[in-house]
């Protein structure tokens, strides 16, 4: 597809066209990579963090929110419930720290979680930055998969979203993807959508971009504002969000005609816009779900933004929530198996 064409997939408006448009993504994923979709067990283990990104609710600066680590059994009794209940994959996910404390963690974690579950469940970490030696220590303990979304391709609307200094760096963000790949790593990465000062064109070279970067996995969804965020004051320009959905769901589709063997997930920003938000993005081309498996008592403190969905359930009603809309929407889930990229398999 070219630019243009992109462009006016992702301006279509009318009903039928977009039912068009997400019956044909759809296809397309069925016919290359299957009509299953892939469970991750999402494991927010720390919401301690130190960047500040204008958007995020975590932002180191965002003083107004209690931190939390969670233990290494609190950890091991999430990835108990995802093993057992044959989600075939976690992802441990957390706000950047790089101190030698917290990296030689993650790998004693990963150890962990290989030995406990005789290596059977795909670990996949979305823990930002780090140094490549970080990233290969990672790898070497178990985990195969990496997220490290950039969030926009475009550089200057990166500087909207990001202080320009340091430790965000747009340069610094495009290195790590490819150290990731260099590493070995099935890599993914994502943006937000319906950003304030963000275009259509912008949106089609983010498209772009995942396929130039030849990325295994996306996982982008409708930006949503935090009160306690910078970025909160530009909450006018925002596009409203049935159309910040739709933008998203369009971006779903015209990604999976782009790259039809990627992972997509179907991001919980969309469960916040629409209750059957993620059902409807694996309808239009999406292949992954991440259920959140976080403690109740500690979802509350992980809101990069506000109104997250399900704050108060646990592993087991987040569970039979979805099962229940995958089983309405008449979605097969792939139970027990990593579902990984097939487009990683293909180009190695
Ligand atoms: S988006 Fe990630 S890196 Fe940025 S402040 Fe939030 S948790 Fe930290």
């Amino acid at each position: 597809m070219t630019r243009s064409q992109i462009i006016e997939k992702l301006s279509l408006s009318e009903p039928v066209s977009l039912k068009n448009l997400y019956a044909e993504a759809n296809a397309v994923k069925t016919s290359t990579i299957g009509n299953k979709v892939y469970l991750r067990g999402l494991i927010e283990f720390s919401n301690i963090c130190g960047k500040n990104c204008y958007y995020c609710g975590i932002r180191r600066e965002n003083q107004a929110l209690k931190r939390y680590e969670l233990s290494d059994e609190e950890v091991l009794a999430a990835v108990d419930f995802a093993w057992k209940n044959r989600y075939g994959s976690v992802v441990l996910q957390s706000g950047e720290q790089q101190s030698a404390r917290f990296t030689s963690r993650i790998t004693r974690l990963l150890h962990k979680i290989k030995a406990y579950t005789n290596n059977e469940l795909g670990i996949t970490l979305s823990c930002g930055e780090q140094a490549a030696a970080i990233y290969r220590e990672w790898f070497t303990a178990g985990a195969h998969r990496y997220l490290l979304r950039i969030e926009t391709s475009n550089r200057e609307l990166f500087y909207k979203l990001h202080p320009n200094d340091d430790k965000h760096s747009f340069d610094a963000r495009l290195d790590a993807i490819g150290q990731l790949r260099a590493e070995g790593y099935q890599v993914g990465t994502g943006v937000m959508i319906g950003l304030p000062f963000q275009t259509v064109e912008h949106l089609a070279d983010d498209l772009l971009f995942f396929q130039s970067m030849n990325i295994d996995m996306v996982g982008m969804g409708p930006y949503l504002e935090h009160s306690q965020t910078p970025l909160y004051q530009h909450r006018r320009h925002l596009l409203p969000p049935e159309k910040r959905f739709e933008l998203s769901l369009k971006m779903v589709a015209t990604l999976r005609l782009l790259m039809p063997d990627i992972n997509i997930a179907a991001t919980t920003a969309l469960q916040v816009l629409h209750p059957e938000g993620r059902e409807m993005a694996v309808l239009a081309g999406a292949n992954i779900i991440m259920p959140n498996m976080t403690l109740p008592e500690h979802r509350s403190y992980y809101q990069i933004y506000e109104h997250k969905p399900d704050i108060n359930d646990d592993a087991t009603v987040s569970k039979s929530k979805l099962e229940q809309y995958l089983r309405d929407a008449g979605i097969t889930v792939g139970y027990g198996e990593w579902g990984d990229s097939q487009h990683f398999h293909h180009e190695r």
